[in-house]
């Protein structure tokens, strides 16, 4: 059989892994972040016959500037964001993919702060620029001072700062993100996946852009938006940063359907966005519970939980499995993350975690 090594591959991609969490039916998947409640029947009802009325037109092709959605979207920003701010694409990932092929590129540097999220790294060899994986401090956390001196160190190309960061938990200061800025000369993005789900009081970046043409903010309707499998992320930023990645984007990249289910969701957005207090709730149970089983849990402003003191995270991983729980193992030293299910679910994890370090006391450190 043919093997990749038998292809004429570009030599930067030899030997390099695909991104690969596991998808496999379990009893409880709490482990890719995602929102566990489905799409409420109103929504999909409305998505529905959005859909159905643009099925005619498919015969064309669809508005490659998705002038309704982009409206749409910059309404449900708010704070006086609008349209031709406004960028969007199949999944964050392919807007920030957009990004780096305009801003990064061959012989330029895209740079974050690790562990974060591995799609990064990832998407920065695809434009064949090289990744820098600055350092956190203690916890995680990230201050102004780190940030500026690891910018002015490395003077990247891309800085792409994870806030709340994925798989830590860990939200940025906006002086953090302030001082970043200020430092780097080239393009910053805050990647606010998790945005929806940060505390009451703590602030978006999306403040921070009037008068920072450099920063971008992505955002995604896969997390707290309970749209996973639509693919829609988006950006805002100053109108030249989505003219710029016009240069770049496919032809009509968002298909009809798409912005058809998209702005169907979008109609209905405090319908999708209405299990987001009860989902907090969950991780703060985790936060607690964890805790108080004798691991170190990380602050986490997103919808998951990074804890530590564990022993053998791949064993661990395991016993979960066996009970039909999926987590993740993102590769962090002592480290699992979970995410916050609904309460039966969070419940069943909780209990397996109890049960596990009662029985296999070995794999907590
Ligand atoms: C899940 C996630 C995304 C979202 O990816 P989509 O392509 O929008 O589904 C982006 N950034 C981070 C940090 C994430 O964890």
């Amino acid at each position: 059989m043919t093997s990749l090594d038998d292809l004429p591959l570009r030599d930067d991609l030899r030997g390099k892994r695909p991104y690969g969490a596991p998808q496999e039916e379990v009893r409880v998947s709490i482990n890719v972040n995602e929102n566990p409640y489905p799409v409420p029947e109103a929504v999909a009802t409305n998505v529905i016959q959005k859909i159905a009325r643009s099925l005619p037109g498919l015969n064309r092709y669809p508005d490659r500037e998705f002038s309704e959605l982009r409206e749409r979207l910059a309404a449900y920003l708010g704070g006086g964001i609008v349209s031709e701010q406004v960028w969007a694409a199949n999944g964050s990932n392919e807007v920030l993919q957009q990004l780096l092929q305009v801003f990064a590129g061959p012989g330029r540097t895209v740079m974050g702060f690790g562990p974060t999220y591995s799609m990064y790294s990832l998407l920065a060899q695809g434009v064949g620029s090289e990744w820098i994986a600055a350092e956190r401090d203690e916890d995680f956390e990230l201050s102004p001072e780190s940030a500026r001196r690891a910018v002015l160190a490395h003077r990247p190309d891309v800085l792409l700062l994870c806030s709340p960061n994925n798989p830590t938990g860990t939200p940025l200061s906006l002086e953090t993100i302030r001082a970043a800025y200020e430092a780097a000369d080239g393009l910053v993005v805050v990647d606010e996946a998790y945005g929806e789900f940060r505390p009451d009081g703590m602030p978006s970046a999306l403040e921070l852009l009037p008068g920072r043409p450099r920063l971008v903010v992505s955002r995604t309707m896969s997390k707290a938006f309970a749209y996973a499998g639509a693919r829609l992320g988006y950006f805002a930023a100053d109108p030249v940063i989505a003219d710029a990645v016009r240069l770049v984007r496919l032809p009509y990249h968002l298909s009809a359907i798409t912005q058809a289910a998209a702005c169907g969701a979008l109609e209905f957005s405090d319908v999708m966005l209405s299990q987001v207090d009860l989902i907090r709730a969950q991780r703060d149970r985790l936060v607690t519970e964890i805790a108080a089983l004798g691991y170190r849990v990380y602050r986490s402003a997103a919808n998951f939980v990074m804890f530590g003191g564990v022993a053998d995270p791949a064993a661990m991983f395991q016993e979960f499995y066996r009970r039909s729980i999926l987590i993740r193992d993102n590769g962090i030293p002592g480290c699992l993350r979970v995410t916050a299910g609904t309460e039966s679910e969070t419940t069943l994890f909780l209990e397996a975690l109890a049960e596990i370090t009662r029985e296999r006391p070995e794999l907590k450190a």
